[in-house]
């Protein structure tokens, strides 16, 4: 989750009117956007419209205004309710968007508007607008809708000399409307546009696709078949290169990279070259715009044969189609959209007369802004790029995260690749250990390093069961603890839950001459740490032990991995997307059930230890009405003033409060007021209005099957982080001693990723005690929780 733009946006004396309206392809995460510019516009004081069914309600509007004998005929045929109705531009309220964060589609329309390609249809819609008296306007849509966006702005001043030429406006009414605010988000599930490392609802679609062809894997594994799965994609490889990342796909076809001119041949190599090395089964992901370097489309029905008659395998075609469209958002994406929705309102407010349209953006975890029309102008070039066939120039256009993504795709599955091979005094034999509790794609992240390894020349060495486990090998009864590993058996752990290699949460310093005898023996020359707090804890020991131990004189690296999201150094662990996906489905189902006996409130645990992160996360995924968090304790008055909101919140109720509210408490929020203590008291206050349960997860929260977005950055950090490793190789003990980059944290910070020397992290950024970063860059999001919730003010804990 990402940092915001913390300065509030100054507010002018004028009540602003904004609207909002969701545009092109739905995706899931839209209606999180479209609640949080409502929510978040209502809070700084403005007034908030939703426009219906995209453009096409702008160029309808009301059929409005009608004229006073037009609107009684109206009313006396149906209901003043019904008349406003007609409108396609409404006013929201705050109880108008209740519900939305988790509900997938668009609950306010969207549509491919014909007539506001056009001017006439801008025109008319210029006109709705004003008569609404909105000046501006936030639109949830993907490029074709931005360009629209665009458009419109840039036609304003003449559109409102036309309505004034024409007479359909005054002079005097279109004077206060003189400059039009667009902000733009993008909501697609293609994550098309350039500028921006994610787009809403690209997650969501990912996890479908990973969902299908982690189903498909199993069938084809136990047949020996192979799978072609075409996914959606027309000018754009994110879906197609991701889910291949994250599903381990033998091979790709993306638009933006085509494959060489014998890919035929290409292709069947590596898949027989997969088989004969005990692969039983094999899949292929072709972007549905894919093609070859003469922009010949690539079919999966063509790929199929290919490798029918080709690679001799019995093989099938599964077309996912509108299935990636659908279905709840994910934990992601729902945050993403109500920060963007968040920070939209924001640079509504900040805006200036000479301010250019902005699209709010992600950069690595960090939200940004940035200009609208070079944003659409350089996803356009990506096309003219592609059909030029200067396919480096469209991969240059894609961001810096995307080109990293296809390295690591590359270099982790293809297999036989001489140019990758390093000089033999080059290569290394690289531990790789897990220490702490299972997370999320600590296994995809050893995967990625064992290929890398293979492809590089170095030895991957797996140390089995943490640093206790190394600590038992050398005892009396070898465990068979430290081995070499091959690529087969690293294989089909791109998709794992848990922990293949063993982790244990015991630390290096029950045994550092054991453990440095270990290295020793088996000339372990690079050191890969997947985990927590723990992790980060067990290599700061190796670290400080290097003083006696020469077996330490070695580079290192953590990568962090914990739900908990509590390791320094970074703002993101891998587990913590698993597991914040994991709350908020149980968090949904404790919801729903409420949905037939309503008012009721939920009081659920959450882990985290003492970081409140996931909880807050959560709490911002889910719309949780309070989030209770170790850093700032739960107090009588805290709880006094929540009950006291419920009762608002329940007294105000006219039937919109169907699923239950939910409370998040952190495990170690408060030692005295338990979960069930909370909901005690809640119930109780509530008597005979409202009532409620607790619930604790536990250890569902570390979830199945990891996420997607845990998975392919476990692999991208991993690929980084042997990378760094290797940079070492042929160094003496002494020069690796004195280099404060041989002992590394991997890790996002803001809009970069980053090596942090684990030195100074654990001396400037490390709260020991309390086992999370000094400064948690999330703190300021529980305000984010609070305010769209509309709870009033914490008091902190004295
Ligand atoms: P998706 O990513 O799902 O394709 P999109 O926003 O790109 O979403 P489009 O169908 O391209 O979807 O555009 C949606 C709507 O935006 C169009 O129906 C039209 O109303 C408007 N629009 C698109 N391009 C333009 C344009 N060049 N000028 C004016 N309006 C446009």
């Amino acid at each position: 989750p990402p940092t915001t733009n913390e300065a509030p946006p100054p507010l002018s004396g004028k009540k602003r009117r904004i609207a909002v309206l969701t545009s092109g392809g739905d995706s899931p995460g839209m209606n999180g956007a479209v609640r949080a510019v409502v929510r978040m516009a209502i809070h700084y004081g403005c007034e908030a419209y939703c426009v219906y069914e995209g453009y096409d309600g702008l160029v309808q509007g009301v059929r409005w205004p009608l004229s006073k004998e037009a609107f009684f005929g109206l009313v006396l045929l149906h209901t003043i309710e019904h008349v406003l109705s007609v409108s396609r531009i409404k006013e929201a309220h705050w109880e108008d968007v209740r519900g939305f964060l988790s509900e997938g589609g668009t609950l306010i329309g969207t549509a491919r508007c014909m007539p506001f390609m056009e001017r006439p249809g801008r025109l008319t819609a210029a006109k709705h607008l004003i008569i609404k008296g909105i000046d501006a306007l936030v639109v949830v849509g993907g490029d074709g809708s931005l360009t629209g966006a665009d458009k419109f702005r840039a036609e304003w001043p003449s559109l409102l000399e036309e309505l004034v030429q024409k007479k359909e406006l005054t002079p005097e009414e279109v004077k206060p409307f003189q400059h039009l605010n667009i902000v733009g988000l993008v909501g697609s599930i293609d994550n098309d546009l350039s500028m921006t490392d994610a787009t809403i609802g690209c997650y969501s679609s990912l996890a479908r696709i990973c969902e299908a062809v982690d189903s498909v894997d199993t069938t084809a594994t136990s047949h020996q078949r192979a799978f072609v799965i075409e996914v959606m994609g027309r000018h754009c490889g994110w879906l197609a290169l991701m889910a291949g990342v994250s599903t381990g796909a033998d091979f790709i076809f993306i638009p933006e990279s085509p494959p060489g001119e014998d890919w035929q041949d290409e292709m069947c190599t590596i898949i027989k070259k997969h088989r004969s090395m005990g692969k039983r089964k094999t899949i292929v992901i072709v972007a549905e715009g894919a093609h070859d370097q003469q922009l010949n489309p690539i079919k999966p029905s063509a790929v199929k044969d290919l490798l029918t008659k080709k690679a001799g395998l019995d093989t099938r075609v599964t077309t996912l189609g509108h299935v990636q469209r659908g279905g709840t958002p994910a934990a992601y994406d729902r945050m993403l959209a109500t920060l963007q929705g968040v920070e939209a309102v924001k640079a509504v407010l900040d805006a200036t007369p000479d301010t250019p349209s902005p699209v709010i953006c992600m950069i690595e975890n960090k939200i940004v802004r940035r200009p609208l029309l070079e944003a659409v102008a350089q996803t356009k070039e990506v096309a003219k790029a592609i059909d030029a066939k200067n396919f480096d120039k469209a991969m240059e256009l894609r961001d810096a995260e995307f080109h990293e993504y296809y390295r690591a795709y590359q270099i982790t599955t293809a297999t036989e690749q001489p140019e990758l091979m390093l000089p033999e005094d080059k290569r290394m034999r690289i531990g790789l250990i897990h220490v702490g509790a299972p997370a999320g794609g600590m296994n995809a992240a050893t995967r990625a390093a064992v290929a890398y390894c293979l492809a590089r020349g170095h030895t991957p060495v797996a140390l089995h069961n943490g640093f206790p486990g190394l600590i038992r090998h050398h005892s009396d009864k070898p465990l068979g603890s430290v081995r070499d590993i091959s690529w087969l058996e690293a294989e089909s752990w791109a998709s794992k839950g848990g922990s293949e290699i063993g982790t244990n949460r015991g630390l290096p310093s029950e045994d550092l001459e054991t453990i440095a005898s270990v290295f020793t023996t088996y000339k372990i020359q690079g050191l890969f740490v997947v985990g927590g707090f723990e992790a980060f804890t067990a290599v700061s020991e190796l670290r400080k032990g290097r003083e006696h131990y020469k077996a330490f004189k070695i580079p290192m690296v953590v990568l962090p991995a914990t739900i908990s999201n509590n390791v320094p150094g970074t703002e993101y662990s891998i587990g913590s997307d698993t597991c914040l996906n994991a709350l908020i489905t149980y968090c949904d189902a404790c919801r729903q059930s409420a949905s037939a006996s309503r008012r009721r409130v939920f009081v659920i645990e959450t882990q985290g230890g003492e970081s409140g992160y996931i909880a807050t996360i959560a709490g911002l995924s889910i719309g949780a009405l309070a989030v209770y968090t170790p850093e700032d304790g739960v107090n009588l008055k805290m709880l006094d003033r929540d009950i006291d909101h419920l009762r608002d919140v329940f007294l105000q109720d006219k039937g919109q409060n169907r699923a239950g509210k939910i409370i998040l408490v952190n495990e170690k929020a408060s030692k005295t007021y338990t979960v069930q203590i909370i909901a005690d008291m809640i119930a109780e206050a509530g008597k005979g209005k409202f009532e409620s349960r607790h619930g604790v997860p536990g250890h569902f929260q570390q979830g199945t099957t990891p996420s997607p977005m845990d998975r392919v950055r476990a692999v991208r950090f991993a690929v980084k982080s042997l990378q760094h490793l290797e940079q070492f190789a042929g160094m003496s003990k002494s020069e690796i001693d004195d280099d404060d980059q041989s002992c590394v944290v991997i890790g996002i910070k803001g809009a970069k990723v980053l090596f942090s020397s684990m030195e100074k992290v654990e001396k400037k950024e490390t709260d020991w005690k309390l086992r999370r970063p000094k400064d948690e860059f999330w703190m300021g999001l529980k305000d984010v929780v609070d305010t769209l919730s509309g709870r009033p003010k914490v008091v902190k804990h004295a």
